[in-house]
Order: structure tokens, then C-alpha cells, then sequence
């Protein structure tokens, strides 16, 4: 099983859009896919179509309470079908999402004075690893992440192995870049020695405006500059178009290969599903071998 965050402590870049999308298209390819929202804005569950109250399991029950991911997780029903959504099986639970509600906010609080309360979901999810059976183990878990770097987020890094962040190209795209990756290196030297940076997703692209190019080349020479620990990390080739669809999708509570099948935003979320399917990761990273 592949476990990828999506993680950038600044909103609106296009964190949940691309969870969203990248595990509605892993799930059209074929793979079980399981979606955790981790935000209290439930925005990701809301984009499925999964409208929790505060008494519905949710990803906030999984933290601060006995329940487990079994128990949180809810089918995904993406709507009514259109045209070109034909091959997504909705019904057999490949898609699921362990859903959000704004009541997760008080996590943080709830669990200030728990001993190991960062390593919460990455326990939960080796209880699930454990419990599932050859034939309903996940392919890819993929949690959308708040926009902070605070214990929600920080049991994420702790939980999986691979960190995307989604980037909008302006010109202070960067600002906040140097903070999230001692923040991903400092969790992988002293609880997750696994966990390796994926790559930045551009989201928003304008594509053919010289910002768009130059922000694009500012983040590779600055992976580049780092040799050591960033070495094998860069920008993802596919980059996600700005497109309306993309925008609309959520109110309808569909991912975009229901909602739009034939749009800019269905090819590039298809197209970043086969690249990352594609890099599957080799080995552990060097500097990840030593504990702090
Ligand atoms: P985050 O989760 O990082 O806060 P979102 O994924 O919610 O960011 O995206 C922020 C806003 O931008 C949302 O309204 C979303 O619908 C919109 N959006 C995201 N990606 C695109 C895109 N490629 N083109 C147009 N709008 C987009
Ligand atoms: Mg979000």
C-alpha cells in the first residue's frame, strides 16, 4: 500500500482538489483506494458528496476515540453519472472516504496532553493493515491535509511515506517552502524515517505565461541546490491547467471525472494519477537511516 499526503501549510493551493481528484482517478484505474480528510473544514468529504453531522464516525472519532478506519470510513457515491463515467465502480467498495466534520478542530486541543497523540493515525492505520484481508487491503491511502503544521498534520507526516505539495505558481510561491520541508525533515529524522518527498504539483497552471515557467524552474534549481536530502525530489511533469471545472466540481459533490469528464481539469488529474502510479518509490532515502 501506497500512503501519500497532501500537504502545504498554505490555503487554497489546491491541496484538496488534487486529493480529491488524484484518488477518484486512482480508483477509475483499477486501485482501492481510501481518502482520509484531515481538515476541519471537511472540504475533501464535502467534494464526495459526504455530508457528516457531528455524530457520524469521522476521521475525528478515529483520533480521539476508540473507533477505528473500518468504522469512519463511507462509501463514495459520486452522483449521478454522466457520460464518460461509465467504468467507475462506484459500488464495490474500491472508493471510500473517512470523512471530516468542523468538530476535528477541537482534536488538537482534546489531545494536548496525550502521550504519543502524533502517532495516532499511523497506529489506526496499522490496526487497519492488520485487519484487512488480501482482498480488501487499500492500494493507496491518500489524506488532505489542513493548512498548518500543527498535530493534524503532523500525524500525517507520521502515517505515511510519501509527501505531495500542491503549489499555486505566483510569484511568492516559494515563501513558506523552506519551513514545510524542515518541518517534513524533522519528522522523518526523529518518528518516520520512511517518509520521502514525492514532488511539488503545480497547480493553477497558467500554461504559456512566463510566471508560470519561471516559478516552475525557481522550485527545481531549489531542490537541485539541496543535494542532500532533496536530492531525488522535483516538480511532478504533469501540471494541473487553471480550469473552471475544477472549481464547479465540488458544489456538486463529484470528483471531476463525474462532474467533467471531457474537461482540462479530468485530463491533467488522469494524467498526474498515471505519473505518480508510475514512481513508485525505490528506496528509502539515505539521510532518512538515521534516527535523531
Ligand atoms: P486547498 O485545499 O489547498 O486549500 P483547494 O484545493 O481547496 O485548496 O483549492 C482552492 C480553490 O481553488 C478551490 O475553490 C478550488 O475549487 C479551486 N481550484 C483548485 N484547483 C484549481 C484549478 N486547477 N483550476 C481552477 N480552480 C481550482
Ligand atoms: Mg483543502
Amino acid at each position: 500500500m501506497r500512503k501519500l499526503a497532501f500537504l502545504n501549510q498554505k490555503g487554497g493551493v489546491g491541496k484538496t482538489t488534487s486529493a480529491v481528484n488524484l484518488a477518484a482517478a486512482l480508483a477509475a484505474g483499477g486501485h482501492r483506494v481510501c481518502l482520509i480528510d484531515l481538515d476541519p473544514q471537511a472540504h475533501a468529504s464535502l467534494h464526495l458528496n459526504v455530508v457528516l453531522g457531528p455524530d457520524d464516525p469521522s476521521i475525528y472519532d478515529v483520533l480521539t476515540g476508540d473507533m477505528t478506519l473500518a468504522g469512519a470510513r463511507h462509501e463514495v457515491t459520486l452522483g449521478p453519472l454522466r457520460d464518460g463515467c461509465d467504468d467507475i465502480q462506484h459500488h464495490d467498495g474500491r472508493f471510500c472516504v473517512v470523512g471530516a466534520h468542523i468538530n476535528l478542530a477541537a482534536a488538537e486541543v482534546e489531545l494536548v496532553s496525550v502521550v504519543g497523540r502524533e502517532m495516532i493515525l499511523a497506529d489506526r492505520i496499522a490496526e487497519d493493515v492488520a485487519q484487512a484481508d488480501e482482498e480488501h487491503s487499500w492500494d493507496y491511502l491518500i489524506l488532505d491535509c489542513p493548512p498548518s503544521l500543527g498535530l493534524l498534520t503532523l500525524n500525517a507526516l507520521v502515517a505515511v511515506d510519501e509527501v505531495y505539495i500542491p503549489m499555486q505558481p505566483h510569484f511568492l510561491a516559494l515563501h513558506g517552502l523552506g519551513k514545510l520541508l524542515e518541518t517534513i525533515q524533522l519528522v522523518r529524522k526523529r518518528l518516520n524515517p520512511q517518509l520521502r518527498l514525492g514532488g511539488v504539483i503545480l497547480s493553477m497552471y497558467d500554461a504559456g505565461t512566463r510566471l508560470a515557467a519561471e516559478v516552475s524552474e525557481d522550485v527545481q534549481r531549489y531542490f537541485a541546490a539541496d543535494a542532500g536530502d532533496w536530492a531525488s525530489a522535483g516538480v511532478c511533469e504533469t501540471k494541473i491547467r487553471r480550469n473552471i471545472r475544477l472549481a464547479e466540481a465540488p458544489s456538486f459533490g463529484q470528483s471531476i471525472f463525474c462532474y467533467a469528464p471531457d474537461s482540462n481539469g479530468a485530463e491533467d488529474y488522469a494524467s498526474l494519477a498515471m505519473e505518480i502510479d508510475a514512481a513508485r518509490p525505490a528506496t528509502v532515502p539515505r539521510a532518512a537511516t538515521h534516527a535523531a
